[in-house]
């Protein structure tokens, strides 16, 4: 018993001590003597008071253990919750870093496509120059926007991404345009300085009275000069054809088809291909001809049209 309790427990001193207060008890039984229990009421007083600071100290003790179990039972909770925004943190790093990548992929593919069709355009351009002489150096202006790195970026990334949609459109096109553009019959079937006696459209019947339709036009040149062809293609006759005499026909395809008439020598036979410039035959004064020239005539998906401005376009 700690020194603290005994002496709470101790007897009582002064006037308790001088007249206690005693619960006697006296226990009777048949044949044997009686026995008296006395009970000091102030000790007894002590031990129910000291009893009630056991239950409390009990009963603080229990509830303070309850408490802390509900507080880690809390401190568990908070930490449950923390760990899954931690993995949510790190799933949605790992996405970031996925897109990261896949954005990283895509600029690479796009990248790789770029330069595929620089590759294609460049062979693209290099036909062209091929095909017809470039002026070098023209002229060029326009007013000049000024463009910050930040928009030059954002631009960038539309252009890329509308570059990326329209890029498999866009090659396909260009190639057909660059084809129509290399198949179109341009300039002279006469080298050097040309000599037209008799333009497109309605003129004096050259061999009577009255007016006609001349659906081409003539070149006034000495008999034996060399025709050229104005485009490549494919002929499609070549021989004597009645009033047009010795002809070659050229289908150039994308519609149009050029012919060259009055030809006292055909160079070439049905079939052939011919490229632009090639010598098709010499000219003559053979079929319905007043005198020796060439008569050159366009036709544009069955039309004839006026070789003018494809004369002057080289
Ligand atoms: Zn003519």
């Amino acid at each position: 018993m700690p020194g603290w309790l005994r002496d709470y427990l101790r007897k009582p001193e002064g006037r308790a001590a001088r007249h206690p207060h005693y619960l006697e008890i006296m226990v009777a039984r048949t044949g044997q003597p009686a026995r008296t229990f006395r009970i000091n009421l102030d000790t007894l007083k002590k031990a129910g008071q000291a009893l009630g600071v056991v239950f409390l100290v009990w009963f603080g003790g229990t509830f303070y253990v309850a408490y802390l179990h509900v507080s880690s039972m809390e401190a568990i909770a908070r930490a449950e919750q923390q760990a899954a925004k931690i993995a949510q943190l790190e799933s949605s790093n790992i996405r970031l870093a996925e897109e990261k990548q896949s954005m990283g992929q895509y600029v690479f593919n796009l990248n790789a496509r770029v330069e595929e069709l620089a590759v294609r355009v460049h062979g693209m351009v290099n036909r062209a120059q091929a095909e017809f002489p470039v002026e070098a150096n023209r002229p060029q202006g326009g007013v000049a926007i000024p463009v910050s790195s930040a928009n030059a970026d954002e631009m960038m990334r539309k252009e890329f991404s509308l570059f990326d949609e329209n890029i498999d459109n866009l090659l396909p096109e260009l190639e057909t345009t660059l084809a129509r553009e290399f198949a179109r019959p341009v300039g002279s079937p006469i080298a050097g300085g040309i000599d037209i006696s008799s333009r497109y459209g309605v003129r004096s019947n050259p061999f009577g009275n009255g007016h006609e339709f001349h659906n081409g036009i003539d070149f006034i040149v000495d008999r034996g000069t060399p025709v050229l062809a104005t485009g490549p293609g494919r002929v499609e006759a070549a021989g004597y054809d009645g009033p047009n005499g010795n002809r070659a026909v050229i289908d150039h395809g994308f519609g149009y088809r050029s012919v060259y008439a009055h030809l006292s020598k055909v160079h070439v036979k049905a079939g052939d291909p011919v490229e632009r410039g090639q010598v098709v035959g010499l000219s003559g004064n053979t079929g319905r001809s007043s005198g020796p020239h060439l008569h050159y005539t366009l036709y544009y998906r069955g039309q004839t049209i006026n070789p003018a401005r494809y004369v002057k376009a080289n």
